[in-house]
């Protein structure tokens, strides 16, 4: 059988600046001898709300390891095909105020919420569909996109293969075919340690995210579940400011249920309150395991 990390270009490697993903791309990595082929594109796509863990994390990856991960944010496109430019930047040039996302955001004059993530499809997918054309001058379906899904999730995966054929793409999904599940990727960066903010052994590979699983990616997404974000609330009352000023700007909401002002005020009137809603907080956060566009 044939290697589930060995990758035959023209192929673009997905890296959502997770744990998983990063997985991925090691053992793609060994299988490779260190050097992917010359049309095997290794991308990161920066929405400007990124935690800053995260963007260490993806410097990281790409120093330690000698793999050269382009970095990409979304910028409109003059042309308003739905094929957006793109700028290429890097972990200093990053943008971190949500620059890209808010950009998008004022355009489109509302938000994107669960059933409408077209924040995904523009600042992730058509950012780096548009630094393939660049690149390799191919359009999505004459390459093959590899994304970090696992076995263990299964549904996104199927979810993503049915997309992909709708939308005529090539995808692949190497940590399923590979059997490998949430606790091997644990495993593999944290060894012993069970809270990666509080390190009592030493880390197999020298460096982690730093993040709980729930806390990666855009920093406040409304996909993480209610009883995250009013975590997050209460670990930093400035983590749903931004998203915050987005609902004032354009009157509305990327959570039908509840607007961020309305849980930063459950937070306020119940600061201790240990909410059933918490029982997600096992949950990744990675956009790409979240996001419906992104695994299409
Ligand atoms: S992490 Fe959430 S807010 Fe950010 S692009 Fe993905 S779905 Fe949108």
């Amino acid at each position: 059988m044939t290697n589930p990390y060995k990758i035959e270009g023209p192929a673009l490697i997905s890296f959502s600046g997770g744990r998983t993903s990063a997985y991925m791309l090691y053992q793609i990595l060994q299988v490779h001898g260190g050097k992917l082929p010359d049309d095997v594109v290794v991308s990161f796509a920066n929405t400007g709300k990124e935690r800053e863990e995260t963007l260490r994390f993806v410097h990281e990856c790409g120093s330690r390891w000698g793999v050269r991960i382009r970095w990409v944010e979304w910028r409109p496109d003059r042309k308003e095909s739905k094929y957006a430019a793109f700028e290429e930047v890097g972990f200093n040039s990053a943008s971190r105020k949500g620059e890209p996302f808010k950009a998008l955001i004022d355009i489109k004059k509302r938000m994107p919420n669960t059933f409408q993530r077209w924040c995904t499809t523009f600042l992730k997918i058509y950012a780096k569909d548009a630094l393939m054309r660049q690149e390799l001058g191919l359009e999505p379906g004459q390459y093959l996109e590899v994304i970090g899904l696992r076995d263990d999730e299964g549904l996104r995966i199927l979810n993503g293969f049915a997309r992909a054929e709708t939308d005529k793409r090539k995808v692949r999904y190497p940590l399923a075919n590979a059997k490998v599940k949430k606790p091997d990727v644990m495993r593999f960066w944290l060894g012993e340690n069970t809270d990666p903010k509080n390190l009592t052994h030493p880390l197999p590979q020298g460096f982690d995210l730093g993040l709980a699983s729930w806390e990666g990616n855009c920093d406040f997404c409304f996909q993480k579940g209610k009883g995250i974000r009013k975590r997050l609330i209460r670990d930093n009352p400035q983590t749903p400011v931004w998203w915050h000023q987005r609902e004032v700007d354009h009157d509305g909401w990327f959570d039908s249920r509840d607007r961020v002002a309305q849980l930063v005020e459950q937070v306020r009137a119940n600061p201790t309150f240990f909410d059933e809603e918490a029982d997600d907080m096992d949950a990744d956060v990675e956009c790409g395991s979240y996001c419906a566009g992104e695994a299409a």
